[in-house]
């Protein structure tokens, strides 16, 4: 279970990117986060594996404070939580084999060192975390060769090689097409379900939304301005997380 009480993160210049937010998120849920572009959804999200250091609050994992912890656990716990990104974050030169055997180390600084070093049952679990997202045929691959879609496979792969128990995913499918994004979206649905590793997952588009959510959290300036099942947005409500001129578009 994850724990947010009452999260603020303010940027230094004084942008109050999370307000006093709190929730809860129950293990095995597939929460999608939205809102307009600065509501703060990144700052959220990273703000769960200390990439955004909150300025105050409260953030628990299970029943490890996240928030204070030292950088040696901070670490530690890190493990626990996968993360993709809307630009994939790949290396882009290096093989999709070794992009994915990554995922079992902490940072790039150590897998810089380690490459060519890892154990077996590392390469067999990459394999086996490549043949889930179905693309193990492009293990031995440039990343950078690979259509977007693919690279976002290959990304889950990777965060999946940590054996997370939450996945955070920050616009995973913005840069993709909307067929290429249920592609990308149906493998983390499938690692939601099967393996049931709660997922947060920051997303821009409803449609998106109401496919794949349990549960959806609307942000508005930092503050939850909706929370519960993705069919209860109506067109007043969605009005008021996106305001006037976005309705058509969306509900259309
Ligand atoms: P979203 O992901 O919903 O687009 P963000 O969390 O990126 O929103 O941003 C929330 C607010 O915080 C915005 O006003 C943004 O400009 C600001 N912000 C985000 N990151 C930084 C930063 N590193 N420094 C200063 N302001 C930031
Ligand atoms: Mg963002």
């Amino acid at each position: 279970m994850l724990r947010i009480e009452h999260l603020t993160k303010v940027f230094p210049g004084g942008v109050v990117a999370v307000d006093d937010l709190s929730v809860i998120v129950a293990d095995g849920e597939f929460l999608v986060i939205i809102g307009l572009s600065g509501s703060g959804k990144s700052t959220l999200l990273r703000c769960v594996n200390r990439l955004v250091e909150p300025t105050s609050g409260k953030i628990f994992l299970d029943d490890v404070e996240v928030t204070r912890l030292s950088p040696a656990r901070l670490r530690e716990t890190r493990k626990e939580i996968g993360m993709i990104f809307q630009q994939f974050n790949l290396v882009r030169r290096s093989s999709v084999l070794t992009n994915v055997l990554t995922g079992r180390l902490g940072t790039v600084s150590s897998w810089q060192s380690a490459v060519g070093r890892f154990p077996l049952q590392d390469y067999h679990r990459a394999y086996a975390n490549l043949e889930r997202v179905g693309i193990v045929e492009k293990a031995y691959q440039r990343a950078d060769t690979l259509s977007g879609g693919q690279q976002q496979r290959v990304a889950i792969a990777r965060a999946l090689m940590q054996e997370p128990k939450l996945m955070l995913a920050d616009e995973p499918v913005a840069s993709l097409d909307p067929a290429t994004s249920h592609s990308v979206m149906k493998y983390l649905e499938e690692i939601n379900r099967q393996d049931g590793i709660t997922v947060l997952c920051n997303l821009h588009f409803l449609s998106l939304a109401r496919r794949y959510a349990t549960r959806v959290i609307a942000l508005k300036a930092g503050r939850i301005v909706f929370d519960g099942l993705p069919r209860d947005i109506d067109r007043d409500r969605f009005r008021e997380i996106y305001g006037e001129e976005a309705v058509e578009v969306e509900i259309a």
